[in-house]
């Protein structure tokens, strides 16, 4: 879980970044507490791990995902679970099971929106991938997400 990224733009990321603290000599970049011996950016991994969380899109949206209980936030619909062999007599049933769920995983896979759009930083480390941006959606939601954005008539709403 370590993009390869130089430290240079990370850096640059946290200096911008409203969740992070102001930088100070010997505190945590994450969390702000004093940095033990030997540590330079964070005082643990969980404070390291949690700004990828919010910065790397593809650790932000698993972790969007397990945060919202692989479930759509609108209208709650649940990814469709992996069938397990031992709730199968016999191995055609099995074979049957996994075959449905895979097609129904093509078109029931929940997708993770950026709330505020984020203009194509996939690929980017970048604050648009703060997990207070993020929600999972089905695909039918998402969908109905995108089709309102690009309605003239949604910007007023929103
Ligand atoms: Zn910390
Ligand atoms: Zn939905
Ligand atoms: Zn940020």
């Amino acid at each position: 879980m370590r993009p390869p990224f130089a430290d240079v733009k990370r850096d640059a990321l946290l200096a911008a970044c409203a969740l992070a603290p102001p930088a100070a000599d010997g505190a945590c970049r994450w969390c702000a507490e004093p940095l033990p011996p030997r540590r330079r950016t964070w005082c643990s991994d969980r404070c390291g791990d949690a700004f990828w969380a919010n910065h790397w899109w593809s650790v932000a949206r698993s972790t969007a995902k397990r945060r919202d209980r692989y479930r759509c936030r609108r209208c709650g619909t649940r990814a469709p679970k992996r069938p397990a062999q031992s709730a199968h007599r016999t191995r055609a049933a099995y074979l049957a099971a996994m075959r449905a769920w895979r097609a129904a995983k093509r078109t029931g896979r929940l997708e993770v929106n950026h709330i505020v759009p984020c203009e194509g930083k996939h690929g980017e480390l970048s604050c648009a991938h703060h997990l207070d941006n993020l929600e999972t959606l089905c695909p039918a939601c998402h969908k109905e997400h995108t089709s309102a954005l690009r309605a003239p008539r949604a910007v007023a709403v929103a």
